[in-house]
């Protein structure tokens, strides 16, 4: 399949600018055989200069496309596939060849995030696959819930998966994002298992997730696995509040602040107290 005959702009100066539709005119069909051969993918933007999603600076791929609807999700028009821009792989990584004596230079690397990369792991794959090639350091970002779409040689492709743990409790993860987080839990056993490593990223927010106990229980899963060598507390915020009123969608959170410093230092330190490295 081609790329689409307009191609809009694939660099973005950040994942949060609105990006809605780019990719409607690909027939279903289409969408169904790219996901099928990973050759094209959806993508919402590529951004520059991350220092935030992985060790140095980093080139990051959002991709389009996340079956989960977390109640602070700050980039909704990622959930829906064709709102990203359809790319082919070559194009892709055509991008990254740009960037690869530099990130070398920087310690940095390319990370695949999203919305949720795995809902085209076999475009995320292959981009991952190819980065590895030209020697640039990979990071997947991703909720797990499709971890077992990847193969232990996928697994190879990947130096580093940020993970993001939601919540402990079933019941509460269901009710902040829709879905179950077992498979999410088990593909961080996997990933400890075969020794890969990890960063895990728990996002804070007041009334919602910052419970003491929940985020113990968390702290106490994460240091069991070996193999979690930081983890990154992020505050929740309000960046992503017009994307929901300009997309329609129902916002529960309009008035919800970002967590006190002393909430955000008491959880570093339930991670800490476990001799995890939290940020
Ligand atoms: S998993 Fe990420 S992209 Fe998907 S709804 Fe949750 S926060 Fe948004």
């Amino acid at each position: 399949m081609p790329d689409a005959p307009t191609q809009p702009r694939l660099e973005a100066t950040s994942p949060f600018e609105l990006r809605v539709d780019l990719g409607r005119r690909i027939a279903e069909s289409d969408v169904r055989a790219s996901l099928a051969s990973g050759d094209m993918g959806f993508l919402h933007s590529f951004t520059t200069g991350s220092t935030v999603d992985g060790p140095g600076v980093r080139v990051v791929a959002w991709t389009s496309g996340c079956q989960w609807r977390c109640r602070y999700c700050h980039n909704p028009d990622t959930w829906k596939l064709t709102n990203g821009i359809p790319v082919s792989i070559e194009r892709a990584a055509e991008e990254l060849r740009k960037y690869r004596h530099g990130l070398a230079m920087m310690g940095g690397g390319f990370t695949l995030s999203g919305g949720e990369p795995l809902m085209q792991h076999r475009f995320a794959v292959k981009l991952l696959t190819s980065a590895k090639g030209m020697g640039i350091h990979t990071a997947l970002d991703t909720n797990g819930f499709y971890g077992e779409m990847l193969t232990d040689e996928d697994l190879e492709q990947v130096d580093l998966v940020l993970l993001d743990l939601k919540a402990w409790d079933a019941e509460r993860h269901i009710a902040l994002t829709g879905m179950d987080n077992a498979p999410t839990l088990e593909f961080a056993r996997r990933l400890a298992a075969r020794r890969r490593p990890v960063w895990l990223r728990y996002v804070l927010v007041p009334g919602l997730t910052d419970d003491a106990g929940e985020i113990a229980h968390i702290a106490a899963f994460a240091a069991g696995l070996g193999t979690v060598e930081r983890v990154d507390v992020l505050p929740f915020h309000q960046m992503g509040k017009y994307k929901w009123a300009a997309l329609g969608l129902p916002y529960t959170l309009p008035d919800t602040e970002p967590p006190d410093v002393q909430v955000v230092e008491r959880t570093l330190d339930a991670f800490r107290s476990r001799g995890l490295t939290a940020y």
